[in-house]
């Protein structure tokens, strides 16, 4: 029998491998935890216990993720934030310590994302990505840190990257550049931090489509077809499954592993071919003419 039959499917939501009430009692932060994987995070902790913290820049996606963390009967606490912004991440954990006490666990999920071939990127696209991922990363990074070393207690940091940080991302230089330095920032931190109590590793998604990904990246998924039969585990991820990695990572259960990127992707990202596949330009898989010098400065 050589018929694929792909990895087995996740069991239903709702199930953890740890044990219930995990996190009782522990505040945790999640960026971006309004929508979509950060969303599927949070959740996933609050079903073990934690009380959340939602920050990011839009009111309707930390209301959001507030009402879902709170229809689980935990306690959530929604802050608009800019983590490019120093004083507004400051301002955050201010609001966190305030409300639900100073968070055990930081999940850096936020991000930004789009296709674009090299040559047509803006210098303000290019500084826009970069500045949200991998600056606003450190800088959250860095508020856990320190409030943690003052306090003397310890922490956990979870950031959440891309494969394309390994094999760089053809028609995302930004984000791939941008995420390759968010994972060097896990070991970099992870060994700064470990004589502080604080441990910190990496977890990256693989494919986990979800109704909230911008229309840019659906589109450019959108142009595929039959996705599932693209992935060497014969199916896409399933957004509990990062929360069970992120939660595990961040339990008393993984306190030795730290300065560790997780890759959640079924072996995507190791994938080669026996045989050689045709180069098919940036440009092209994204529908584009020819480079226009005129076209975008
Ligand atoms: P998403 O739905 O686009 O979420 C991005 C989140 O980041 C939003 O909640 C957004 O909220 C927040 N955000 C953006 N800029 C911000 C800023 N300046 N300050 C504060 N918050 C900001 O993305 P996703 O697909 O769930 O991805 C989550 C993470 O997984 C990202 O780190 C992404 O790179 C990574 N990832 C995802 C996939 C995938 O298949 N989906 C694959 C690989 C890696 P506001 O708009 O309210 O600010």
């Amino acid at each position: 029998m050589t018929e694929p039959i792909g990895l087995p499917d996740a069991p239903p939501l709702g199930e953890s491998a740890l044990p219930a009430g995990t996190f009782d009692g522990m505040c945790v932060l999640v960026t971006g935890g309004g929508t979509g994987l950060g969303k599927a995070i949070a959740l996933e902790f609050a079903r073990l216990g934690a009380d959340l913290v939602i920050a990011s820049r839009k009111e309707e996606h930390v209301e959001a993720g507030r009402a879902a963390i709170a229809e689980l009967g935990r306690r959530a606490l929604a802050v608009t934030c800019d983590i490019r912004q120093p004083d507004d991440v400051a301002a955050a954990f201010d609001a966190a310590e305030a409300a639900l006490g100073l968070p055990g666990v930081l999940v850096n999920n936020a991000a930004a994302n789009f296709p674009v071939p090299a040559e047509d990127m803006s210098p303000n696209a290019w500084r826009t990505v970069v500045d949200i991922t991998l600056n606003g990363t450190f800088f959250c990074a860095r508020e856990f840190g320190r409030r943690h070393l003052a306090a003397r207690t310890p922490g956990s940091i979870v950031n959440v990257g891309a494969s394309y940080a390994w094999t760089g991302g053809p028609g995302f230089a930004h984000s791939a550049a941008a995420k390759a330095g968010v994972k060097n920032l896990v070991e970099t931190l992870a060994v700064e931090w470990g004589p502080y109590g604080i441990q910190v590793n990496g977890l990256v998604p693989g494919l986990f489509p979800h109704e909230d990904m911008t229309t840019d990246i659906q589109g450019a998924l959108g142009t595929r077809s039959e996705k599932d039969s693209l992935q060497p585990a014969m199916r896409a991820g399933r957004p509990r499954e990062l929360g069970w990695a992120a939660t595990f990572l961040a339990s008393p259960y993984a306190r030795f592993i730290s300065g560790h990127t997780l890759v959640v992707d079924g072996a995507n990202w190791q994938r080669r071919t026996l045989t050689m596949a045709s180069v098919v330009t940036v440009r092209r898989q994204m529908g584009k003419g020819p480079f226009d010098p005129d076209e975008r400065r």
